[in-house]
């Protein structure tokens, strides 16, 4: 396919109004421990791309189980101690409580989207990750045990595992995603897509591309940032790119995905252009100002 015809098209969006899209989806969109089918009362106790302190060790890696108290999220510029190491955090964390004021215990997660189990609960993490229609990855971890195994299809309402603290300091739900490329995208993203009933035509990537370890924190694509060791306040994306395919008089036929880099943004055009040769239609990189911050 002649390069000419992918143009490629940047537009900076308008602040967006109140009340309209924050930095992962609309509300109703959201991870919310109801959805997972958690008791009434667990919450998120920590939101994507904050920046937290951890626990590392003499040559500076992040211990794989940390200590009670870590990680912990900081509010405004910190300096870092010996043994500490500064992340962005990029999942939602759920507590893990059978009522409210009790404390964590590991209790079963329904899957809350539609997709197929691509990992079934193993490696340092304990994760479970569901693959949804449009290719990326939803990864739920510390899981201390799994109700299902790689290949089944999963639906909302699916109990997919057992809450845990499988490389973490307490028990809780961390839930994290990557778009099928293995770039960190926001959760949320990924669970709104996966809303979508999986339909049997289409077909999804091979597991073993989703089948990869990978640390919560390591690849965040929102870097903290340091100078003398001082760690500036939590930091979130300002953008995100969404990449569209427009058909005739200009009309968005069809969103490919989201993403918090230009880069994993245009190589999702490249890789559609690649998989569909015949397809004259144009795609486009539309820059979205996320606005509102944390909630
Ligand atoms: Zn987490």
């Amino acid at each position: 396919m002649p390069r000419t015809r992918r143009v490629l098209f940047v537009l900076l969006a308008l602040a967006a109004p109140a009340g309209a899209q924050g930095p992962n989806a609309s509300k109703d969109d959201r991870i919310t421990a109801e959805r997972l089918g958690l008791p009434k009362g667990n919450t998120r106790t920590s939101e994507p791309f904050v920046t937290r302190i951890y626990k590392a060790d003499e040559s500076g890696d992040v211990l794989k189980k940390q200590p009670a108290g870590y990680p912990f999220t900081i509010t405004a510029d910190y300096t870092l101690k010996d043994g500490e190491t500064p992340r962005a955090h990029e999942g939602v964390d759920l507590s893990s409580r059978p009522e409210p004021g009790q404390p964590p215990k590991p209790l079963d997660f329904n899957a809350g989207v539609y997709g197929t189990v691509v990992k079934a609960g193993d490696g340092p993490w304990g994760t479970v990750t569901v693959q949804v229609r449009d290719g990326s990855l939803l990864q739920f971890l510390h899981t201390s045990a799994s109700h299902v195994k790689v290949g089944d299809v999963v639906a909302p309402d699916t109990k997919l595992g057992v809450t845990g603290r499988t490389g973490a300091g307490v028990i809780h739900l961390h839930i994290q995603a990557r778009d099928k490329y293995g770039n960190a995208v926001s959760p949320d993203l990924t669970f709104k897509a996966g809303q979508k009933k999986l339909e049997s035509k289409v077909k999804l990537d091979k597991p073993g591309a989703a089948d990869v370890e990978f640390d919560p924190d390591a690849y965040s694509p929102v870097k903290p940032k340091v100078k003398d060791k001082k760690v500036s306040a939590p930091v979130e994306p300002e953008v995100k790119w969404v990449v569209e395919v427009i058909g005739m008089g200009g009309r968005i036929d069809q969103k490919l995905g989201e993403f918090y880099t230009y880069k994993s943004a245009s190589y999702c055009e490249q890789q559609w252009s690649e998989a569909n040769p015949n397809d004259l239609r144009l795609t486009r990189s539309r820059e979205v100002a996320l606005t509102g911050g944390k909630k």
